[in-house]
C-alpha cells in the first residue's frame, strides 16, 4: 500500500491534539490527526467519574471556543468529554480513529510514521499522546508477595466497591488526595506518601495556577530568570471534597511503608493488613512511538528547543508537562504551546 502524505501529522486526539488542529486549520496547513482512542475526549473518558476540574469552566477553555459553563461550580470529567467532542465537530478537525501510531522514523525529506492502518509521510509531526496510557507503578519490596488487590489510579472508578474494606492509597499528589478524600468518607483508608503532602491554600485553584503559568511563560519568553512553576506553592488543590476530608480529620498521611507483605504493608516491625492498594503514583509521557528517533534523556523527557525536539526539529511535542511549554498539560495552557508550535511550522 502506498504511504499517505500530509504536511503535518498530529499524533493524539486529546485536548492537545485538538488545540494543534485549531491553529493548523487557521493557518490553512494540510494536516491529519491520528488518535488511538475509539472516541473523542483523550484521557478524560478514562478518569473516575467523580473527578472534577480544579477550576471553573471558563478557566478550562481551548482556543477559539470556550467550554460551556457548568451549573454547579467545577465541571466533572463528563463535561470535558462532551466539550472536546463538540469542539472537534465545530472545527471539523480531520481525525482518524482508532489509529495507533507505532513508530516515527527520520526520512530524507520528512518523517515516516508507521501506524496500525498504514504508513504516513509528513513534513512535520506534532506528538500529543499525553501520559494517561502510561501509568507509573513504582517498585517496592514485597510487591509480588502481596495477595490482595492492587490497582492504579487509571483503574479506579468509585469508592463503593471498597465498602467495608481497608484500603491503602499510595501517593501524595492530587489524585491520591482526591481518592483518599472520597474513600475515607465510607471506609477505612490509610494514606502513604513518599514525602509529606503539600496543600495549596484553600483559595488557590486552577485560576491562580494559570496566572502563575502565564507569568512564567512571559518571563521565559522575554529572557528573564525562571520565576518557577507552581511547585513552590504546593501540590494539592483543595477542591471541595479534599477540604471536606481535611475538616473531618480524614487526611492523615503516613510515611511510605518499608515493604509490602502477603497481607498488607509493614512499617518497621508493625504489619497492617489491607484489602486493596491503590497506586496514585502518577504517569509518564507516552513516547514509545518515538523510540526509533532515540531522543529520550535519562529523565524520560526529550530536550527541546522551543516547541521542537532539539535533535529532530521536524518533531514538535505538545502537552505531557511543563517541559514542553508552561501549562502545556492543562486545558487552558495547551493553547499557547499549540499556537507557538504551529507558528514555528508555518514560519
Ligand atoms: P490525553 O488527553 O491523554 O490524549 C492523548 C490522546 O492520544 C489519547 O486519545 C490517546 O488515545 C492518544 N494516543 C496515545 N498514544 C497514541 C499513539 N501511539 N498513537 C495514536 N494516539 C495515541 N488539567 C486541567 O486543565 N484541569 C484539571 O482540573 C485537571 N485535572 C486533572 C486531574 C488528574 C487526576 C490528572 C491526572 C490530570 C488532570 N489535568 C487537569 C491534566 C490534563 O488536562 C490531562 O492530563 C490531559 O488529559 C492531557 O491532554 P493531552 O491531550 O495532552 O493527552
Amino acid at each position: 500500500m502506498e504511504p499517505s502524505t500530509t504536511g503535518v501529522l498530529v499524533i493524539g486526539g486529546g485536548q492537545a491534539g485538538l488545540a494543534a488542529g485549531y491553529y493548523l486549520r487557521r493557518a490553512q496547513v494540510p494536516f491529519v490527526i491520528l488518535d488511538a482512542s475509539t472516541g473523542p475526549g483523550g484521557a478524560w473518558p478514562r478518569t473516575w467519574p467523580s473527578l472534577r476540574l480544579f477550576s471553573p469552566a471558563d478557566y478550562a477553555r481551548l482556543p477559539g471556543w470556550p467550554m460551556p459553563p457548568w451549573h454547579d461550580g467545577f465541571p466533572p470529567a463528563s463535561h470535558v468529554v462532551d466539550y472536546l467532542a463538540r469542539y472537534e465537530e465545530r472545527y471539523q478537525l480531520p481525525i482518524e480513529r482508532p489509529t495507533y501510531v507505532r513508530s516515527v522514523t527520520a526520512g530524507a525529506d520528512g518523517l515516516i510514521v508507521g501506524t496500525t492502518r498504514g504508513e504516513w509521510h509528513a513534513q512535520h509531526v506534532i506528538s500529543a499522546t499525553g501520559t494517561w496510557t502510561h501509568p507509573f507503578w513504582p517498585a517496592y519490596p514485597g510487591a509480588r508477595a502481596y495477595r490482595g488487590r492492587q490497582l492504579h489510579t487509571v483503574h479506579y472508578r468509585a469508592p463503593d466497591e471498597f465498602t467495608g474494606q481497608h484500603v491503602l492509597v499510595v501517593g501524595g499528589g492530587n489524585s491520591g488526595a482526591q481518592i483518599v478524600a472520597e474513600l475515607s468518607a465510607i471506609t477505612r483508608t490509610t494514606w502513604a506518601t513518599h514525602r509529606p503532602p503539600r496543600y495549596l491554600p484553600d483559595d488557590v485553584d486552577g485560576r491562580v495556577l494559570f496566572q502563575l503559568a502565564t507569568r512564567r511563560a512571559i518571563a521565559l519568553e522575554s529572557g528573564q530568570p525562571d520565576p518557577g512553576g507552581i511547585s513552590g506553592l504546593g501540590d494539592i488543590v483543595m477542591v471541595p471534597e479534599v477540604r471536606a476530608a481535611r475538616d473531618r480529620g480524614d487526611l492523615r498521611p503516613q510515611p511510605m511503608f518499608d515493604a509490602l507483605t502477603r497481607d498488607g504493608a509493614r512499617w518497621g516491625t508493625t504489619e497492617t493488613p489491607v484489602d486493596a492498594i491503590i497506586w496514585s503514583t502518577g504517569f509518564r509521557p507516552a513516547l514509545d512511538h518515538l523510540r526509533p528517533l532515540r531522543l529520550r534523556e535519562h529523565d524520560g523527557t526529550i530536550t527541546m528547543t522551543g516547541t521542537r525536539a532539539a535533535r529532530e526539529p521536524r518533531l514538535h511535542l505538545l502537552g505531557y508537562g511543563d517541559w514542553t511549554g508552561p501549562g502545556s498539560a492543562t486545558i487552558l495552557g495547551v493553547g499557547r504551546t499549540a499556537r507557538a508550535s504551529v507558528a514555528s511550522i508555518v514560519g
